[in-house]
Formats: structure tokens, C-alpha cells, sequence
């Protein structure tokens, strides 16, 4: 391609975009067809990449809270399957429930929102310890996050 070929590529930027644009919407099911056949073929190693993807949002985000330690902060437990995203004022069942955030989603959304004040890292034991110090129950009489 000749210098003034760049040129008309480059100036016709919106066009070409327009134009992909248009064919991904033209060509979607020959597209998701494809996109369907490689997940069919990789999906063993697409699974095990998500895994290890989420543990290292959630590996991340509660080092954050953890206040620069992936560990609880009562008492230090570091394990990662044991410790978790605690709400300090209670309401932790609600706010998943509300927004739908369970699993990996709270860790992502926590990220995404540049880590917002109100959550810290703690284990399993010092969540209910906590519930029980604070009397934190849901309606439903059952102990909440
Ligand atoms: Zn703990």
C-alpha cells in the first residue's frame, strides 16, 4: 500500500468502524458459531484460566481490605477459602441479595468502584463472631453478612 492509501485509511477511520460494525451484526450467527466451536474445544483450559482469574481479583481486592495483607484483620488468618469480604455495619445478605452481587460479582464491582470505604477482609470465624457481638440477624430471624 502507497503512502496515500494510509492516508485514506486513516481519514476514513469512522467509516471502516462503522463498517465492522455493521458486518459483526451482518455475520453474527456464522460469529457466535465460531465463538461457540472454540469454547467447545477449549473449554477445559477456559475454565481453568476463569479460576485462577477470579482468585486473583479476590486475592486482590481483599488484600486491599486487608489492609494491605491478604488476611483477616482480627486475627490474621490468611487462607484464602477461609477468609472473605465482611460489610462493617452488617447488611450483607441484603446488599447481595439487592444487587445481586454473590460470588466473584461483589469482588469485581468492589474493584470497579475504586474500592469503596465500609467493607474489610475477615475469616469465617470472626464474621460470625461478629454477627453474634453485634446482633447482626435479617429479618428472617437467620444471622446476616
Ligand atoms: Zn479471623
Amino acid at each position: 500500500m502507497n503512502s496515500t492509501g494510509v492516508i485514506m485509511v486513516l481519514s476514513k477511520y469512522e467509516k471502516y468502524s462503522d463498517y465492522y460494525k455493521q458486518y459483526r451484526l451482518d455475520h453474527k450467527a456464522e460469529r457466535n458459531e465460531c465463538s461457540n466451536t472454540w469454547y467447545q474445544n477449549h473449554k477445559a483450559e477456559q475454565k481453568v484460566r476463569a479460576k485462577k482469574y477470579n482468585l486473583s481479583i479476590k486475592q486482590e481486592v481483599l488484600t486491599h481490605y486487608g489492609g494491605g495483607k491478604c488476611a483477616c484483620v482480627r486475627c490474621g488468618e490468611s487462607r484464602l477459602a477461609c477468609v472473605s469480604i465482611d460489610h462493617i455495619n452488617g447488611n450483607g445478605t441484603g446488599h447481595r441479595r439487592d444487587s445481586g452481587l454473590g460470588g466473584i460479582k461483589i469482588y469485581l464491582w468492589l474493584r470497579q468502584q475504586g474500592y469503596p470505604d465500609g467493607y474489610q477482609t475477615l475469616c469465617m470465624n470472626c464474621q460470625f463472631v461478629k454477627r453474634v457481638e453485634n446482633e447482626e440477624y435479617a429479618p428472617n430471624g437467620v444471622v446476616s453478612g
